[in-house]
């Protein structure tokens, strides 16, 4: 890249001029692969822009000279420890190969491709298209609000366990609207294993944090609790058992809402009495999870929550950049 930008200007003008007698079969192929320059260029400044000065993932000095370039990064060789690294070295981006095509296929996850979609547009395999889509979200599981002011509104929702997409699924496969959905041969009902998903939203703020718990307990919730609410804070919840102690034990003020009060909505010191903005966000959560992508397997579930905070954040103006250095360990959402 750095070869192109410092070519002479005459160069690009006489470069320039030649394209009119290129014909149309020539001219896609030039298309495609100025789309293919810029791409790597834009992964390339994002994965420089998170640290100028190379730092030894090994050792921590920042005494390095460049040694050559490996799996579409350049390397830089510890005059330290004499380990070779990378920008992308223990980060989950690390064994991926081709990295000038994280931005291409970052853009395909924020355009909502399938898995397969995407791997059909990058001319990759979908267990690639898979493994990149979730390397992509694996730190973001971490880029939670932490520590928040103000009206927090906390509330768990439910999602069926699922082995979709594993390999093995350690139980014999069911088929859609199968014996788990209904009941059984012997007319009893089928045991329907579920999971909780704890989201706790900032009322009238972007700030979102979430847990999948094997259910949802006092003992689970609390420190959940403990750590998303910050001085100052109020938790309104819907009165389920979970947070009951919260206020005695961690200090934190919580209002409890009647869940079946179907009357207008009271006002309390601390706000009004109501846990709608977190019940809206379960069923934008249950829109896409369970519609769009129809179901998601549980391992994933915590990638998925990730994802879903990333586009709240971001709405519609994420760029590759964002999803780039968010794989590469850097918080930007949630701050
Ligand atoms: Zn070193």
């Amino acid at each position: 890249m750095e070869d192109c930008k410092s070519d002479q200007p005459w160069d690009f003008n006489q470069l320039f001029e030649r394209l009119q007698s290129l014909d149309p079969g020539q001219l896609q192929k030039v298309e495609l692969r100025c789309r293919e320059l810029r791409y790597s260029i834009r992964s390339h400044d994002a994965i420089h822009s998170l640290r100028a000065e190379p730092i030894c993932p090994r050792c921590g000095f920042s005494d390095s000279v460049k040694n050559g370039h490996a799996r579409g990064l350049q390397r830089y060789a510890c005059r330290v420890c004499r380990k070779t690294f990378s920008h992308a070295t223990d980060t989950p981006i690390s064994g991926l190969r081709n990295k000038g095509r994280l931005a291409e296929f970052a853009d395909c996850m924020i355009q909502g491709l399938t898995v397969r979609a995407a791997a059909k547009k990058m001319g990759i395999s979908p267990s690639t298209s898979f493994r990149w889509r979730h390397r992509f979200l694996e730190d973001a599981v971490h880029h939670q609000a932490r520590a928040r002011p103000g009206v927090i509104e906390a509330d768990e929702t439910y999602f069926r366990e699922s082995g979709k997409g594993s390999r093995s699924l350690g139980r014999p496969a069911r088929k859609r609207g199968g014996a788990a959905m209904g009941k059984k041969a012997s007319g009893k009902k089928a045991v329907v294993k579920k999971v909780a998903v704890l989201v706790m939203k900032t009322r009238g703020a972007p700030y979102v944090a979430d847990r999948v718990l094997p259910d949802m307990t006092q003992k689970l919730a609390m420190p959940v609790a403990a750590q998303i609410a910050g001085k100052g804070a109020t938790l309104f919840v819907d009165g389920s058992g979970a947070f009951r102690t919260v206020e005695k034990d961690l200090g934190i003020k919580t209002v409890s809402v009647a869940v079946a009060y179907e009357g207008p909505v009271k006002m309390t010191p601390y706000g009004a009495a109501h846990v709608q903005s977190v019940n809206n966000y379960h069923e934008r959560l249950k829109t896409w999870l369970n519609g769009d992508l129809r179901g998601v397997s549980t391992k994933h579930l915590p990638n998925y929550l990730a994802w879903m905070r990333m586009k709240e954040w971001f709405k519609d103006d994420a760029k590759a950049e964002d999803f780039i250095v968010t794989a590469l360990g850097k918080q930007i959402i949630n701050t």
